[in-house]
């Protein structure tokens, strides 16, 4: 049988001879049919291609194939209760820090503070712990789409990052309503996850084989994750192209999306990243765009403003933003309770600003999953390009809905600029339908879609 993760293939490639001049432009002509790559090639990229000719092919596959949109979301902290000694976490188990879990109330009055912000899009976040159980997990979901704001505002889609588990609590998340169910391998390196975990999830198989018992369970989309620097930065790209690929060959499509985290200081955390400059962290995101394609690559407040907005040309599709990182954290003062230190600390507002005047568009969008375009029909409509045409007229509805209902004055004047120009360009019978909806959406109706 195939294995998920071949360490021997990986260090193979990694090994081989720097490719030619001629080889590299083979590969990134190759790359430019949005086709993805192999492990070879995807090496050769890594280590052959100068920053320019990489970085402009990664940035006109993510504009082809995702437009200007770019989506939004924020997490949210349900508790940081947990059984795990993962040696890079804030929530590990020997960290004397008090901990915090969301009540009922609690979570209420969370979710009106990120309504309040414009947040659409949820990434619920717990540690592994009996009290949080499955049942915690489904009933806040139950809690975070039935709370509305004064004027109708609610969360559209729930993704989550909760501890590997089984086919059955799986599918308590699907009867949920779960968005993506996302999960990092955090390191692919089988020895140096053996050093860093204790506790259940210190069991490499479980955290391997969880997104294939997600599947099994009726999750059709699913997100993968490297934590990058816990160990080699270009093993664990081509790792998880070979998770992907091997998600691809047994379920029939492969992940919804790729987080990209890299290691923040934490709280009782003493362990040292290892070394991963901001050049290379976007030379491995604009590899991952070229080898995946069709992939949503996600990017979060772990890195800095400026170092993002790169990030956005290059392949990245969604990002958090105005993210806090402990349970009740929202509308609050920062403390020292939090999972990680996170480095842009933009509100939403200025987030989005950032976004229009670099020409890109914010989307808060949760179309697909509510129409249920969602694992092999929404990568059939990814390649046929259809989600683009779907993509922007989403977006630009999602985001008038914020201008009207969220922005500053400064961020409604360029933003309403941005989405002229954007509506310009969508053509024919849906360009029409888009401007109808448009005018609905300033005369008070809310939530429409295509
Ligand atoms: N507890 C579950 C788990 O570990 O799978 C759920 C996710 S945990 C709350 C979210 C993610 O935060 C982890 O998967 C890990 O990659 C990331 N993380 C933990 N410590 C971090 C740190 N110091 N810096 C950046 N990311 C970190
Ligand atoms: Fe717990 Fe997840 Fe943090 Fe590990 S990464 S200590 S499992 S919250």
């Amino acid at each position: 049988m195939k294995l998920i993760i071949d360490e021997k293939q990986i260090e193979s490639v990694l090994s081989e001879a720097a490719p030619s001049t001629a080889e590299v432009s083979a590969i990134i002509s190759k790359a430019r049919e949005k086709k993805g790559l192999e492990l070879d090639e995807a090496v050769a990229l890594l280590d052959g291609a100068d920053d320019s000719t990489l970085f402009s092919a990664a940035a006109a596959v993510k504009k082809e194939i995702y437009g200007k949109r770019l989506v939004l979301f924020a997490p949210l902290y349900l508790s940081s209760y947990c059984v795990n000694d993962c040696a890079y976490c804030g929530f590990h188990a020997s960290n004397p820090s008090p901990r915090k879990k969301l009540s009922h109330d609690e979570i209420v009055a969370q979710v009106r503070v990120l309504e309040s912000m414009g947040h659409k899009r949820l990434l619920l976040e717990a540690g592994e712990h009996p009290d949080n159980s499955i049942d915690y997990v489904t009933e806040a979901m139950k809690t975070i789409y039935s709370t509305k704001g004064p004027k109708g505002q609610s969360i559209r889609r729930l993704n989550v990052n909760i501890a590997a588990t089984t086919k059955e609590n799986y599918a308590r998340l699907k009867e949920a309503g779960i968005g993506t169910y996302q999960l990092f391998q955090e390191t692919y390196h089988r020895a140096t996850y053996g050093k860093l975990h204790c506790g259940p999830k210190a069991d490499y198989e479980r955290q391997l084989t969880a997104l294939d018992r997600a599947f099994e369970a009726g999750i059709e989309d699913v997100g993968i994750g490297a934590l990058f620097g816990l160990y080699d930065w270009r093993f664990e790209v081509l790792a998880l192209i070979q998770h992907a690929q091997y998600l691809e060959q047994k379920h029939g499509v492969g992940p919804h999306t790729i987080s990209v985290p890299r290691f923040r200081p934490a709280p009782s955390v003493g362990l040292q990243p290892t070394a991963f400059s901001d050049s290379d962290f976007l030379r491995a995101i604009a590899v991952l765009r070229l080898s995946v394609p069709y992939t949503g690559m996600i990017l979060s407040t772990r890195e800095s403003p400026s170092l993002r907005s790169k990030a956005f040309e290059l392949g990245i599709s969604q990002a958090s933003a105005a993210s806090v990182t402990e349970p009740g954290g929202y509308g609050k003062a920062a403390t020292s309770t939090a999972q990680f230190e996170t480095a842009d600390h933009r509100s939403l507002d200025e987030v989005v600003l950032a976004l229009c005047s670099r020409g890109l568009l914010p989307s808060f969008c949760t179309a697909c999953y509510r129409s249920n375009r969602t694992g092999c029909d929404f990568m059939e409509l990814a390649k046929k390009g259809a989600i683009q045409d779907l993509c922007t007229p989403n977006a630009a509805l999602t985001f008038k809905e914020y201008l009207l209902d969220h922005a500053s004055i400064e961020t409604r004047t360029q933003g309403e600029a941005l989405l002229e120009k954007a509506v310009r360009k969508v053509q024919g019978k849906t360009g029409e339908e888009l401007c109808r909806r448009l005018k609905r959406l300033e005369e008070g109706e809310r939530d429409l879609f295509f």
